[in-house]
């Protein structure tokens, strides 16, 4: 496995590099039908492998740098929620295993993923013991199996958010660390720290790479984003949902049906979603703003993913589809050809209309 060293994270990032990175593998397996919506346990990785393999492969394509390990709620008290605990070393590692191997063929990073593990609780003691240990198990797989380095996300508290960054400084061999906290409703974390701050202590502490990801999207995670820049010095990153989240829904979770006040999260948000124009703005004004390591959350798609990498200046693969509406048979030179061929069949209908009414009002004056 030694050809598939790349340049790292780090010395991208130290040489004014950016980092651009697709996630959302479990929204989109579950849109496609392959993952659980409300079990969300990346099954996939062992009862369809090489669909998980193709989505690597699609979403370097569209301009990803990362080819990030889905065992996103792959940990063991999700694993054991479903009652596949006994499958929980077998999906991890293969999930790192798929990752690397598209990594090497396509020349991306490889990162394994750590996240929340929905029992972390800021009192109890006993939740941070196991919180260490689920997180030990996996930083240790996640280094047998190669990673470049080491994503630790979507933490509301930013004592398991330190929890994770302390287990990957201790077990992982020296790989970098990306640690993101998820906003919701406020401002500040789940155990009242505010965002800036907090990513704060996460830079002092060690990770290589600070900021957000998921449940806010561009409209609402910028504001908090240009707070963050102003007290940390550091890479920033800001993975946010592709959903057009607003000053009265700050999250996607907030969105109620309007006619039945029933919530759209998760089933029903995709009304809300981002348009590529709504991604393309957001990627240009978090470059203006310094965000050095870029991607989208839950729901992002291809095409998305590739505005986001041309509003990076970037030209993926995929830029080689982008579109250009100037084929188009409706909106460009084809279309005009076309729109003269379609008045041509009006007027005829028209002529034919009058000609036929012409032709009655003989026949009736005969
Ligand atoms: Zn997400």
């Amino acid at each position: 496995m030694d050809g598939h060293k790349v340049k790292g994270l780090v010395e991208r990032l130290r040489d004014g590099e950016h980092v651009l990175i697709a996630e959302g593998y479990m929204f989109e397996f579950e849109r496609r039908g392959y993952l659980q919506s409300g079990g969300n346990v990346p099954e996939v990785v062992l009862d369809y492998p090489d669909l998980v393999r193709n989505m690597h492969r699609e979403f370097v394509h569209a301009g990803s740098d990362v080819v990030e390990a889905f065992t996103y709620y792959g940990h063991r008290t999700k694993l054991r929620d479903i009652g596949r605990e006994d499958d929980l070393e077998r999906l991890q590692k293969n999930a790192l295993a798929i990752a690397r191997e598209i990594a090497d063929e396509t020349g991306a990073l490889m990162a394994g993923n750590l996240c929340g593990t929905g029992i972390y609780s800021a009192d109890d003691k006993d939740s941070h013991a196991t919180c260490r240990e689920m997180f030990r198990e996996q930083v240790v797989w996640a280094v047998e199996g190669n990673c470049d380095y080491i994503i630790a996300e979507t933490f509301c508290n930013l004592g398991e958010a330190l929890l994770a960054l302390d287990i990957i400084k201790q077990y992982g061999h020296g790989v970098p660390a990306v640690i993101t906290l998820t906003p919701y409703e406020t401002n500040v974390t789940m155990d009242n720290v505010p965002f800036p701050e907090a990513c704060k202590l996460l830079e002092d502490a060690g990770a290589e790479v600070v900021g957000l990801n998921c449940s806010r999207g561009p409209a609402t995670m910028l504001p908090l984003l240009e707070d963050i820049r102003k007290v940390c010095k550091g890479p920033l990153a800001a993975v946010p949902v592709p959903y057009r989240t607003s000053s009265k829904n700050q999250t996607f979770f907030s969105y109620k049906d309007k006619e039945t006040g029933k919530s759209l999260y998760p089933l029903d948000i995709n009304c809300y979603m981002c348009n590529r124009s709504d991604v393309y703005a957001f990627a240009k004004k978090a470059k203006a703003i310094g965000i050095e390591y870029i991607g989208l959350c839950c729901g992002n798609a291809s095409n998305l993913m590739r505005e986001l990498a041309e509003a990076y200046d970037r030209k993926p693969p995929s830029s080689k589809y982008a579109p250009d509406l100037s084929k188009s048979i409706i909106f460009g030179e084809a279309g005009e050809k076309s729109n003269k061929q379609i008045d041509k069949i009006k007027k005829a209908t028209v002529g034919e209309y009058v000609a036929s009414e012409l032709a009655k009002m003989h026949m009736g004056e005969m």
